[in-house]
């Protein structure tokens, strides 16, 4: 075992306890006291593996462990508790104290004050083991073959202590003069706290931390964080700020070598897992080398089977964990109710019916405040935020689920089917260009649209972008003369003149809906169409001033848009992808809800999430958390 930090030290542990005759070393740099960082923390279940794979080392991991239930988040002069996220704390020292007591004690071999500089003289072990952390020299030297992959967060995180026990896990985000200072506190032990902070690297420049050295920056955080340390004092140990490094690796073995814990992946440490990933991956790699007696080749092909899918769901979580972390200054205008929910629901792993169970009354406040700001009154108890109205100007929207194109039972607003608002910006023969008329009684918001260089196309039955013969095609226009695929024809680009027709042809599609009874419009400026291939880079390469920059590019679709609305869109319905042919949007669960939150908490405008939203939960959830107005369910 080459790393005795959590993973080494398990798997040489549960080795032994295979078999006693294993002949187990481990070799470390540090001393058996060493250690950098303070104290980890585990969510609830991290631990029970460890209860079955070595019940004794269990039993004195957990006797050491801080537990709390609530946590706090600080913020801007509030505090608001969240409660029923079961935690515990352990400090990284004591952790592995237990875990050296316990491999000793079953007879591995334990070398200290070691340092490996190659693998060479190593390699004649039946089995080696690189569990040398996320600056692993084992997965350097196996490059070839596992194929690593390291980019860095564009934050900075710096791992501190504190001579004080925090009552709760707390969250604390401070305002400085250099910007966003925060905090993530827990216990350890009785006396002792974790406090990992994270900042923006322009604040990390400003505040001068770039130039301070291990005790200037201590004295700086421990000024920004005085209220909350109350006289007590921020412990340092290597406390550097560096960029998290997230790590990946195609493969986590080369012939008898194998990567274990941060040497094969990292995941970022705003969801605390790291550790536990590390104590899984000795589980599953014991358990693999022992079921295949020891074929190695079999061993490792498990290991990964069984290893390599739950690592990448974790990494994908604290990936999006720490994505808001970085961005959260976005929501420094939410009341700290909303604030707070929002933290909580940062990933899809906690979603509004589970804050529910784990905090019935803070999930009750939450949507009495959101019925209340809906425009309904202040209630003790108050309908989740899905069936709550939405007012936009003259129109009430009785609930915030949207469908595309029917049917209507339940909606609080259809959106119809596309209309375009010239022969020539059909999409496919069978697009409408006369707008029907607006059912009595039902919000339909009707969608026109032009379909630039995506018309002219098949029905939709028989394929996306498949072109009409050239005896039924008509000629396509588009911002430049780009097509939209390579199969596709070229389009025309529009000129001058062409421009005042298009914005003609919305202007008058828009008079007839209106006459037709519509009170909604939704203009199409996604997916490719027309106003789209001005948006976008890859299809607008005009040297005119409806081109070059964002605001060159988006010239032309905003003057079609002022034309019908004065002072711009009452809600915007976020797309994405689908711009050109080749694209390869990343789909998954409530893909889209992230868009609509950026756009809507960035330019403060009210938007529609779309995108395999398919739960009442992930509307409730996105729409509690402030990062939609209405959401598209998937049908
Ligand atoms: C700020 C921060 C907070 C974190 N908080 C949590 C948390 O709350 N909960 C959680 O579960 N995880 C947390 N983690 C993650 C956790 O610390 C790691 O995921 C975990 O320690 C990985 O264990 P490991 O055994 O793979 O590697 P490490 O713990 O890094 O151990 C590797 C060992 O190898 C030794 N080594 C390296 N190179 C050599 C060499 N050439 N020769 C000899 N020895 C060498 C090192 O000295 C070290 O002891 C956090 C991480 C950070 C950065």
């Amino acid at each position: 075992m080459l790393g005795a930090g959590p993973a080494g030290l398990y798997f040489a542990i549960l080795m032994k306890r295979a078999d006693p005759r294993h002949e187990v070393r481990v070799f470390e740099r540090n001393d058996p006291d060493a250690t950098f960082g303070w104290g980890v923390v585990f969510s609830e279940g991290s631990l029970d593996e460890l209860e079955h794979a070595d019940h004794e080392s269990y039993v004195a991991v957990t006797a050491a462990c801080a537990t709390w239930n609530p946590l706090d988040i600080r913020y801007r002069g509030t505090t608001t508790r969240v409660r029923g996220n079961a935690f515990s704390g352990i400090g990284r020292r004591r952790l592995l104290h237990v875990l050296q007591a316990r491999a000793r004690e079953l007879g591995a071999e334990l070398t200290f004050h070691h340092e490996v500089e190659g693998l060479g003289p190593y390699l004649d072990a039946d089995l080696v083991v690189g569990a040398d952390g996320a600056n692993s020299l084992v997965r350097r030297e196996l490059a070839a073959g596992v194929r690593p992959a390291v980019d860095h967060a564009p934050s900075r995180y710096a791992w501190f202590g504190a001579d004080l026990a925090f009552p709760v896990f707390t969250y604390v985000f401070r305002e400085t003069e250099w910007g966003l200072f925060q905090a993530h506190c827990y216990a350890y032990d009785e006396s002792r706290s974790t406090m990992v902070l994270l900042i923006g690297d322009e604040t990390w420049r400003l505040a001068g931390l770039d130039r301070l050295d291990e005790q200037g920056s201590l004295e700086l955080c421990e000024r920004v964080f005085a209220e909350d340390l109350c006289g007590h004092r921020m412990l340092s140990n290597r406390s550097l700020w560096i960029s998290f490094p997230w790590i990946r690796c195609r493969s986590w073995h080369l012939d008898n070598v194998v990567l274990l814990g941060d040497a094969a992946h990292t995941a970022h440490w705003s969801i605390g897992s790291g550790t536990k990933l590390a104590l899984e991956d000795a589980i599953a790699l014991a358990r693999a080398v022992a079921g295949h007696r020891y074929r190695l080749g079999p061993a490792f092909a498990e290991f990964e089977l069984e290893r390599q899918p739950a690592v990448e769901r974790l990494q994908e979580a604290s990936r999006v964990s720490c994505d808001y972390f970085q961005s959260l200054r976005r929501y420094f205008t939410f009341e700290p109710l909303q604030f707070a929910y929002q933290l909580m629901t940062r990933t899809p792993r906690i979603g509004h019916t589970n804050l529910t169970a784990r905090d019935p009354d803070f999930v009750r406040r939450v949507e009495a405040r959101f019925a209340e700001r809906a425009g309904g009154r202040s209630a003790y108890a108050a309908p989740p935020p899905a069936f709550t109205p939405l007012r936009l100007r003259s129109v009430t929207i009785p609930n915030r689920l949207v469908f595309m194109g029917g049917p209507e039972d339940g909606a609080g607003l259809v959106i119809s089917e596309p209309c375009a608002v010239s022969p020539e910006g059909r999409l496919t023969p069978e697009t409408p260009v006369e707008p029907p008329p607006a059912p009595a009684g039902s919000l339909l918001c009707l969608r026109l649209g032009h379909a630039g260089r995506r018309g002219s196309c098949r029905p939709r039955r028989s394929g996306v972008d498949r072109p009409l013969p050239p005896a039924e095609a008509w000629p396509l226009v588009s911002a430049s003369p780009i097509a939209h695929a390579p199969w596709m024809p070229a389009p025309r680009a529009l000129d001058r003149e062409g421009m005042e027709r298009v914005r003609g042809d919305f202007a008058a599609a828009a008079g007839l809906a209106a006459g037709l009874g519509h009170r909604m419009l939704l203009l199409d400026f996604a997916h490719g169409s027309l106003l789209a291939s001005f948006i976008s880079p890859l299809a607008n390469r005009r040297a005119d001033e409806f081109g070059g920059g964002p605001e060159g590019r988006m010239r032309f679709p905003l003057a079609v848009a002022a034309m019908l609305r004065d002072h711009g869109a009452d809600i915007l319905l976020v797309l994405t992808g689908q711009t050109v042919a080749g694209s390869q949007p990343a789909y998954g669960r409530a893909y889209g809800v992230p868009y609509a939150d950026r756009v809507r908490n960035e330019a403060g405008v009210a938007t529609i999430a779309f995108g395999q939203i398919r739960t009442l939960d992930e509307v409730n959830t996105a729409l509690a958390a402030g990062r939609a107005d209405l959401c598209v369910l998937d049908r």
